[in-house]
């Protein structure tokens, strides 16, 4: 317990003013509002200098998460909408993933890109770290695809190439995110893909092992093998989402865990048949042992199945609203 309090009192955020408790505002219902166009965050934020909660409308709860909730909300001065991802400090040091929060931190606010959700900020009180995000208006990609099941060619084309554009650039940038899957898989404002959840990031190069919790389905052959890794393990992962929009289903799914690790070691995948031959072809050039024989990223834009099914342009449909469910139920 003594070791617990001073832990606590270490988690070492850069000091900000103390928000008010979540609860005394988490009634406030505000309507959906459009982003806006012009009122800037960021110029609110530098006149301020530092956020409090205080500074937020919040509304419905959007999601639950491992370590906490996300809000809709709305800063009062700018009225831009974002979405305030709540942490409890003590629920993130009994996990010990203190590093994995920063990391996710440093990382997301850095990069500004289309398909990258963004992260304006974040703030703290004594219990809990609130991160400024962009609002994705439609949800979680995981959602979507249990709803519909699968996605036909052209729609997991656009995705797929919308996410390899975010890739080049986190590459670009030297950070590697490691967790690509659709559970961290944001869906925007014009239903473009947003990738989200920095927490298992590095920057490159690293040979850290991981360590594995969750599902083994989206980790590479390397990963599983505690081997050093690269910006390969990207591909590899790009390789099981492809699989998984087209099927419904990652291709090394299995009953017990021991199945998964050897399926994804020799790269045992069956295609059902109504998928493509060239989009079988571009997974089978992803999904390889070898992180350097893996196709490259910028090559995977000129793959003939891209150039056929998501020629550049050809923005990512729109789906209708009414079968969805805006809230995250998973
Ligand atoms: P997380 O804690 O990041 O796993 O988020 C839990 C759930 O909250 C997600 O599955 C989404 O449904 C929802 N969510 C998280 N972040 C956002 C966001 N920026 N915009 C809209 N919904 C979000």
């Amino acid at each position: 317990m003594e070791n617990k309090k001073l832990a606590s009192d270490n988690f070492k955020v850069p000091a900000l003013p103390a928000g008010r408790p979540l609860h005394t505002s988490s009634k406030a219902n505000i309507p959906e509002i459009k982003e806006p166009t012009s009122a800037s965050l960021k110029n609110t934020h530098d006149k301020k200098n530092a956020w409090a909660l205080t500074d937020f409308d919040l509304g419905r709860a959007l999601g639950k998460g491992k370590f906490g909730n996300v809000y809709l909300a709305r800063e009062k001065e700018s009225r831009y909408v974002v979405a305030l991802k709540v942490l409890f400090k003590s629920q993130i040091l009994d996990a010990d993933i203190e590093h994995q929060v920063r990391r996710e931190v440093e990382i997301q606010c850095r990069l500004r890109h289309p398909n990258i959700l963004r992260m304006y900020g974040y703030f703290h009180d004594e219990k809990r770290i609130y991160l400024i995000l962009e609002y994705a208006k439609h949800g979680a990609l995981y959602v979507l695809l249990k709803q519909r099941g699968r996605f036909d060619e052209k729609t997991a084309a656009i995705y797929i190439r919308d996410l390899t554009k975010a890739l080049i650039y986190c590459h670009a940038k030297k950070v590697i995110h490691r967790d690509i899957k659709p559970e961290n898989i944001l869906i925007g404002h014009n239903w473009e893909l947003k990738i989200a959840d920095f927490g298992w990031s590095v920057h490159s190069p690293s040979s850290r092992r991981m360590t594995l919790c969750g599902t083994l389905d989206y980790l590479s052959p390397e990963m599983i093998e505690g081997k050093p890794h690269t910006y390969a393990v990207d591909i590899w992962s790009l390789g099981v989402l492809c699989y998984e929009l087209l099927v419904g289903l990652p291709p090394f799914d299995a009953k017990h865990s021991n199945q998964t690790y050897l399926k994804i070691r020799y790269v045992i995948i069956k295609y059902p048949e109504y998928i493509s031959e060239k989009a079988k072809d571009l997974m089978s050039k992803l999904l390889v042992v070898v992180p350097e024989h893996r196709l490259p990223l910028t090559s995977v834009l000129q793959h003939p199945w891209i150039l056929e099914n998501a020629p550049e342009g050809v923005p990512p449909p729109v789906f209708n609203p009414e079968n969805l469910h805006p809230n995250d139920k998973h």
